[in-house]
């Protein structure tokens, strides 16, 4: 059976993988599975640096082909801030609402047409040996002026994809797994995976 170990101990990030990957013949195995996994410090300078590091670093941990993501916002006006600090923009322990506070305080006055912004996904797959490669999902948007709606995480109350008229936060859970920048990264990373299993077998 074909193996894979998605880095990551995030719930709902395995079963977005695990949804858009059904199908494929694949034995998933997550951090949870292996004893004594050394944190990988993502101190890259770029969402591909980071994941390459977690694949490559995991792959030889868990002897095992690895799957691992690294994702942020960028808005074009903040010259691309907040990357690959999405997660501790307002300092290292900051919270969601601290870092979308922020976020909002530095676009504070920029009219509609200067609130581009989009979500980017870098997904790596790396064994023991190589790194096999890196795709990148993005989904386009603009940032709220003030958060709107309850679900989702991290910058999703103050992102909108223009069409929906609706903040990430504010959509049905499904429709923004669907139409994500994760998502869009998965179903490159499926393409890979389905030429690695039909070689393996
Ligand atoms: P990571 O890839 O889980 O390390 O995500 C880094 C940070 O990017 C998160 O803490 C969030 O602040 C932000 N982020 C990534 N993906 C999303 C998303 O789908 N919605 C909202 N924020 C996100």
């Amino acid at each position: 059976m074909f193996e894979l170990v998605l880095a990551t101990n995030n719930k709902n990030k395995i079963k977005e993988i695990k949804q858009i990957l059904k199908g494929l013949q694949i034995k998933f195995y997550t951090l949870e599975d292996f004893e004594n996994i050394e944190n990988v410090v993502e101190d890259g300078s770029t969402f591909e640096e980071n994941a390459v590091k977690k694949a490559r670093e995991i792959a030889i941990q868990t002897g095992k082909l690895t799957l691992a993501d690294d994702s942020g916002i960028e808005v074009y006006v903040l010259n691309n801030e907040p990357g690959v600090r999405s997660s501790r923009y307002a300092g290292e322990n900051a919270t969601d609402m601290e870092n979308m506070v922020k976020l909002l305080d530095r676009m504070k006055g920029f009219p509609p047409e200067r609130r581009g912004a989009r979500f980017v996904c870098v997904i790596a797959l790396a064994d023991k040996e190589n790194l096999i490669g890196t795709v990148t999902g993005s989904c386009e948007g603009i940032v709220l002026n003030e958060p709107r709606g309850g679900g989702g995480f991290g910058y999703d109350p103050v992102f909108a994809k223009l069409e929906y008229g609706k903040s990430f936060a504010e959509l049905d859970l499904q429709v923004k797994n669907r139409i994500s920048h994760r998502a869009n990264a998965i179903e490159k990373t499926r393409l890979i995976l389905e030429r690695l299993i039909n070689r393996e077998s």
